[in-house]
This record gives structure tokens, sequence and C-alpha cells, in this order.
């Protein structure tokens, strides 16, 4: 079942994606410092929104005045949501005390709060289709990387439990809400298993029997701060083509080269944004958005603004670059912002380094194009 076949386009309310595409994380509804506008302004044409994190804070009458995430920011643009899988892994699973998961789902403990809040995986699919998701993730239950095989194997069984329980919750709300394929959104299922192939086949077989849109792979192993390529390999060579692959939390630039090569379709993640507010932006090795060459090792290279080096320059942050921030400030003028400690200062960066984001994926696209 080689990856031969990828799709071209990720469908959703109002039009649709080519592919392949990079959701930056607004998780709570927002990415910190920037509006709506601001995001338009950097071509990003989706976003990821946190499913526990909303679930557990939002007010759910003015979701459903409004309409869903997307009329609520007034964001066209494609929305897709997490499960509230990754907190399984990152709240619970790293420190017990704050709740616990079983077979019906997680149990997080609310600080301040008697009992326990359960996430249950059909909550997870209900609310995601209340937040208008045009992609909704299934629950799982998510290993840290370095678990042992079978503690991996035990979180492959309750994915796969959560995962029929969330095909079967999904099916329900389409009917109720009379949507058919054409006009639903996606359903997609994750693939857990750690570094055990014979877990990652396992859990693959039984999602493509229980039949979804596309697959999640989760819970890569990093070694010196990468992605295992071997395991996103086997991923992508062991799923079947044309279904949607995203590579959740994958998000440095040449790990997204990398992947997509593989077949890898849909990225996510918080680096652009967050290292935009920890003085951190990305910057081509070129002199033009024309000259980007992505097939080279070096084609990029980090940017400090607040060095003191840069208060009397009046260059451009970046000459391959036609975002806000490098077409009408100076580097001078950034390193000012940052040195006076101004919120403009993370808002400029985080327009830079979105748009460094989807210039990556224009180029990736442009590489495929001129492959066939
Ligand atoms: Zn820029």
């Amino acid at each position: 079942m080689l990856r031969t076949i990828k799709p071209k386009f990720f469908k959703y309310k109002n039009g649709k994606l080519p592919l392949p595409v990079f959701f930056p994380d607004a998780t709570r509804a927002v990415i910190r410092s920037l509006d709506t506008s601001d995001l338009e302004a950097t071509k990003t044409n989706g976003i990821l929104v946190n499913t526990f994190h909303l679930w557990k804070d939002m007010n759910k009458n003015i979701l459903s005045k409004a309409g869903g995430i997307g009329p609520f920011m007034d964001f066209d643009g494609a929305i897709i949501s997490d499960s509230g899988g990754f907190q399984v892994g990152s709240m619970i699973k790293k420190n017990p005390g704050v709740g616990y998961v079983d077979d019906e789902g997680a149990h997080f403990k609310i600080d301040g709060k008697k009992g326990y809040l359960t996430l249950t995986p059909e909550d997870s699919v209900r609310f995601q289709m209340e937040l208008g998701s045009d992609m909704v993730v299934v629950l799982d239950d998510f290993d840290a990387p370095g678990a042992a095989e079978d503690e991996n194997m035990e979180s492959v069984k309750r994915t796969i439990l959560w995962a029929e329980k969330s095909k079967k919750e999904f099916e329900n709300i389409c009917v109720k809400k009379k949507l058919t394929k054409k006009n639903r959104p996606y359903i997609l299922g994750v693939i857990q298993g750690g570094r055990y192939k014979r877990l990652r086949k396992y859990c693959i077989d039984a999602l493509v029997d229980l039949g979804f849109d596309g697959f999640g792979y989760g819970g890569e192993e990093k070694i010196k701060g990468m992605v295992n390529h071997d395991i996103s390999k086997f991923v992508a060579d062991n799923t079947p083509g044309g279904l949607l692959l995203y590579a959740l939390g994958v998000g440095k630039p040449e790990d997204i080269v990398a992947l997509s090569k593989l077949g890898y379709t849909i990225f996510d993640c918080v680096l652009p944004t967050r290292d935009a507010r920890h003085k951190r932006m990305y910057v081509y090795n070129a002199d033009s958005i024309e000259e980007i060459n992505i097939k080279s090792p070096d084609f990029y290279s980090f940017y400090t603004p607040d060095k003191t080096k840069y208060l009397d320059d009046l260059s451009p942050v970046s000459k391959a670059c036609d975002c806000v921030t490098c077409t009408r400030y100076s580097r001078g003028y950034l390193a000012h912002l940052f040195k006076i400690g101004d919120f403009t200062a993370g808002r400029l960066a985080t327009i830079h380094n979105l748009r460094f984001y989807s210039i990556l994926m224009e180029k990736i696209r442009e590489q495929n194009r001129s492959r066939k």
C-alpha cells in the first residue's frame, strides 16, 4: 500500500485549500496579539483550535449563537480542532496527580473544583462539531515518547476503542444534522504505537477498518529534537493513499519539507507564534521570495530582533518576505519596540513568522507541481 496517490485539496465550509497546508495554533480561538485581519494578511488560510481548552473554558451559548468558531472570530479560512488527546498525554500521563484515564475517557482534576471533569471520546466529537471544525480529530490515548511497549499497547487498544465510539457519535450527529459526505467535516483517526512498528501497523489496520477520511500521526519520537522519520515513513507507507495524512504538532521547517515528501499533507505547530514572542524569527537565506531554495539544507536561519547591533539598522528583517513587518518597518524599529517592551514587537514578529510559514507551504506546493 505505497502512498502514490496524495489528496490535492482540503475541503472546508468556505472553499478548498491546496495541500500541503500548515495550520498555526490558535489555541483559544486567537493567535496571541493578532486579530483576524492580521492573520489574513499573512496569507494564513487555516488555524487549529484546542478542543480541551475551549471545551473547558468557553461559553457554549455564544458559540451556538455565533454559529461556530469561524464566524465568532470572523475568520473565513479553514478551522481544524485537535481532539484533546494531547492533554491526556501532556497533563495526566506526565503527572498522575492531575487526573486519570480509563476506557470511558480522560478525567481531569480542575483547580479549585471538587471531583473530576471527564472528557469522553463522544464529548470530544460533539464539541468539535459545535465548534464548526472542518476536521474532527478523534480522542486518542497519547503515550509520552519513550514509553515501554506494554504501555504503548494499552494506549493503542484504548485509542482503537475510542475511535470506534467517536466514529459512531460522528455518524449519529451527521444523521441528526442531515450532513452528507459532501458537506460534513472530515473525521480523522490517530495512530498510536510509539516506536514499535508492529503496534503502529496494528493500530493502522484497525482504524482503516473503522473507516476514516485520514490519519493523524501522533506521539512521534524525537531524536535530538528532530522527528523520527523512520516511523513517519512507516506510517505513510502503510496507510491508504488518497487519504489525508496529518503530522500532529510537527512544525520545524525542515521536518515539514521532509514529511511532505513522504506524503504528509497537513501540519500544525505552536513554533512560529511562540518563537516570535520569544524573539526567534525565521528568515530565508535568500534576497527575494523567488530565490528561496527549500532544497538547500540551510535554506533559512534564525534572526534575533533585539540585538543591540540592529538598533541602528534600517534594512528589513528579511528581503525574501512581503509581510507588513518586512515591507513597512526596519530591523532598527523592531529592535526598538523589543527594547522598550511594547506589545507591538511580539505582534510584528508573529506576523513575520506566520508569513514565513505560508511562503514555505507555497514553495513546497510549487516544488510538488514541478516534480510532476
Ligand atoms: Zn516578513
